[in-house]
Formats: structure tokens, sequence, C-alpha cells
């Protein structure tokens, strides 16, 4: 897939002293996907259309309900209400019927002895794995979730090609401090459908040992921020550890911790 090229955020970001510089997209892009489904874009239909039938995941329902335009919201989730009980309502009735026959075949059970209780109750069960799926589901489904991963990628191809033409992107990219586990992954996968076999392995040869030697720097700042609490180590210097906790934090899983 062919992504537009956007290469001002990803060279911002990379100028950021900073554990994962898709961290820092990563939060550009949410803010400015918060706001606008407070805001104005939420009212063109093909927007609303997709609101409604996937809503938001927690962590963004939490975060347009922080960004205080209740009525936005309220309204955005009224119709994605109605839409979800239209499905509810279908999914329920299916599993409701399946319930009844099972009774009846269950009950059958004790007057002839057949195949059909069995198969009855197998099947209960499956609807109510199938039930279970469609909620869990629909729990996490975010139009929100799907913009932000399309930018990421969109960011990591622009980071492929940075580095693949600027020698200035390289060296910066050099002296980063690698990404997160939520952002190396969508990097590495970008890498390997961007890149020839040469550009990728030498890709790999920068990309891996910077993860690991940071990986081990981290390891040391948080070690050494355990011992401070030791009290013989009260007056020593904090050096670089006194916010090493968030820092590996975010590094092992991503901008939500
Ligand atoms: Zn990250
Ligand atoms: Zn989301």
């Amino acid at each position: 897939m062919k992504y537009h090229l956007d290469t001002i955020p990803v060279w911002d970001a990379y100028k950021e002293d900073t554990e994962c510089p898709f961290c820092v997209l990563e939060n550009r892009v949410e803010t400015s996907y918060v706001d606008s489904f407070l805001g104005g874009s939420v009212m063109e239909p093909d927007v609303r259309i997709a609101v409604n039938k996937k809503g938001f995941c927690p962590a963004h329902n939490k975060l347009l309900y922080q960004a205080q335009n209740r009525l936005g919201l309220a309204l955005i989730t009224h119709t994605h209400t109605l839409e979800t009980i239209k499905k509810m309502n279908e999914r329920i009735s299916k599993l409701q019927k399946t319930a009844h026959n099972s009774k009846n075949s269950v009950l059958k059970k004790f007057n002839l002895f057949n195949r059909k209780s069995i198969i009855g109750g197998a099947s209960l069960k499956q609807s109510i794995q199938s039930f279970s799926d469609w909620l869990r589901i629909h729990h996490k489904q975010c139009i929100i979730c799907d913009r932000i991963d399309y930018s990421l990628n969109r960011y990591a191809y622009t980071l492929m090609h940075l580095w693949e033409h600027d020698k200035e992107f390289q060296d910066s990219f050099s002296k980063s401090k690698g990404l997160c586990f939520s952002h190396l992954p969508v990097v590495l996968d970008m890498a390997a459908e961007c890149l020839n076999s040469t550009k990728l392995a030498k890709f790999l040869q920068t990309l891996l040992p910077l993860q690991m030697e940071n990986m081990d720097r981290l390891e040391k700042e948080l070690l050494w921020f355990t011992q401070k609490f030791d009290y013989r180590n009260q007056d020593k210097p904090w050096g670089s550890s006194k916010d090493a906790l968030p820092r590996i934090l975010q590094k092992l899983t991503g901008k939500y911790m």
C-alpha cells in the first residue's frame, strides 16, 4: 500500500529527546482526532455513519469525555447507542431462540434418548461464544484507533523514505533511542514491505542494536532508581534515573502508561 509522504511531523518527532518518536507522533494525531470528533467533522455524513457503526474504544471514550464537550459526545454516543441496540437485539433474539430450542431438546432427553440434546447443548455454547466474541469486538472497535493506525503507517512509510534518501535523517535516526514495543512492529513491518533486501538488512543493522543498547541503558537507569531508595545511596546523585520508571514503562507499553 502506498501512502502520501508527510515528512515534517516525522522530522519534528526525531528532533525531540524521547524514548519513542512514534509515541510523540501518536500523541499528536490522537489529540487532533479527539478535537475533530468533538468539533465539526462528526457532522459530515460519512464520518457520522462510521462513528455510529464502530463507536470508540475505552481509552478514547475516556479522552473524549475528559475533553469537556459533553453535549457533542452525548449526541454522537446517542446515535451509536441506537445502532448498537439494533444489532444487540438481533444477536440476543438469536441466542434466545437457541436457548429455547436447547431447553426443548434437553426435555426430550428425558422421554427419548436422542442425539439432539447433545447437539442442542453444543450449539447453545457456540451461540454464547459467538455473542461474547461480538461483545468483545464491539467493545474494542474504534474509529479513532483506526485513523491513528492509518497515520502511524503513513509516518512509518515516510520514515523509510527519509531513511533511504536523506543522509541527515539517517544520522538523526542512528542517534535516536529506538522505539517502544507498540511502535517497533509498525516500523519493522513497513521496513519489510518497502525496502529491498540489501537496504532492509542495513536498516536492521542500525535499528536492532540501537533498540538493545537503549533497553540496556534503561535497565541500568531503572536499577539505579531502585538503589536510590537504599539510605546509603541517599546523598548520591540521581544521574538520569529520576524519571527512569515512566520512561521504561513507555518503552515497554507505548504511550498508554
Ligand atoms: Zn512508541
Ligand atoms: Zn480507540
